[in-house]
């Protein structure tokens, strides 16, 4: 009897390690709480933004489905006022320049044969932010030759239509924000460039000795590209990872898609981050400000002297930055987990 009652017990022991055959044994509170302190500790003082997005603050309700015109597209007045966006450009390396705002990052990746563009903010400010930007830092928007879109999210796709219109860039985005965004004409209006490169994983984008490796990153969204590239630092190479999409903008509040959305997103992370580990990256870039720190670093960058590049954070941080994203994504999706396991029936 008595060793009855110990197998029971042992099995119930492995069934909760288990997780996820037992739920209704798991301690969702405590694993909650154990995967947001891995985050907050990856963060530390370098990657607050990031941690407070996906950590702390409400999550959105999920995925926005609808196709209406941007209220900013139908009436540029009530695009929101120059002074909230408005930044300076800066040379950030010595081939690699910040045109982009305060909130949102464009990036300028120059070769000898033309220029890389990665991410073009909204349509009401890429035209000064990007173009003006590449004006006042010497560069000729005339000699974009790849254009980059990391996801298809207004903030970054806004200014790919005029940029392909007026200077033919190749365009390269992932596959299902193509497809997102010629099934939402509205959504998308003056933000649309017209179908190009369809990006494949381990995709090299080159122009003379400079390549842009492309990864597959769904998450944030379905076709969510980021990449490694190197730059240079006043002549010594650098290694860059640069993470495409960062909030939890998919449907994160039921358990079904939801758990399965979170699955997805770690996992890109654990790759990105293997993939920037095997590139050697020390340089962690986003296209938010909020995630990467880019525009207050760029006014650290005025006062460098000869001291560390304040973007030239290390590998253990650029590791950090995508624990942090794991951390986060795996405290929301154990939420959903106890969610399904309070309401089982209720799931689907
Ligand atoms: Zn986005």
């Amino acid at each position: 009897m008595r060793l009855k009652t110990a197998a029971t017990a042992a099995i119930l022991l492995s069934a909760s390690a288990l997780a996820q055959t037992a739920p209704d044994k798991r301690d969702f509170d405590r694993e909650i709480e154990a995967a947001t302190q891995s985050a907050k500790t990856a963060a530390g003082f370098e990657f607050l933004g990031t941690l407070v997005r996906t950590c702390l603050l409400p999550q959105s309700g999920g995925e926005d489905a609808s196709d209406n015109i941007p209220e900013y597209v139908v009436d540029p007045k009530k695009a929101p006022p120059r002074d909230t966006w408005y930044a300076e450009p800066a040379k950030v390396f010595d081939n690699l320049y910040f045109v982009g705002g305060k909130i949102h990052s464009s990036w300028a990746l120059r070769t000898r044969e033309g220029i890389i563009l990665i991410d073009t903010t909204y349509p009401y400010n890429s035209e000064e932010l990007i173009l003006g930007g590449m004006e006042k830092l010497g560069l000729d928007p005339k000699d974009i030759k790849y254009l980059l879109i990391s996801h298809a999210h207004a903030d970054h796709i806004g200014g790919a239509e005029m940029i392909q219109r007026r200077y033919h860039p190749r365009v390269v985005m992932g596959g299902p924000d193509w497809d997102l965004v010629e099934s939402h004409p509205n959504r998308y209006k003056t933000m649309a460039p017209k179908r190009d490169i369809v990006a494949a994983d381990g995709m090299k984008i080159t122009l003379a000795d400079t390549s842009v490796t492309v990864w597959l990153t769904p998450g944030h969204t379905p076709g969510t590209l980021s990449y490694t590239f190197d730059v240079l630092d006043r002549g010594r190479p650098v290694r860059v990872a640069y993470s495409g999409g960062t909030a939890f903008n998919f449907v994160n509040n039921t358990p079904d898609p939801g758990i399965r959305n979170f699955q997805t997103y770690i996992e890109s992370q654990r790759r990105m981050a293997v993939k920037a580990a095997e590139a050697g990256a020390t340089v962690l870039l986003s296209n938010h400000s909020e995630f990467d720190n880019a525009y207050n670093k760029n006014r650290m960058l005025a006062g460098r002297g000869k001291g560390p590049h304040p973007y030239d954070i290390g590998s253990e941080w650029v590791q950090r930055y995508f624990q942090v994203m794991q951390g986060c994504a795996r405290a929301a999706q154990i939420r959903l987990e106890q969610k399904a396991a309070q309401a089982p029936e209720r799931k689907g």
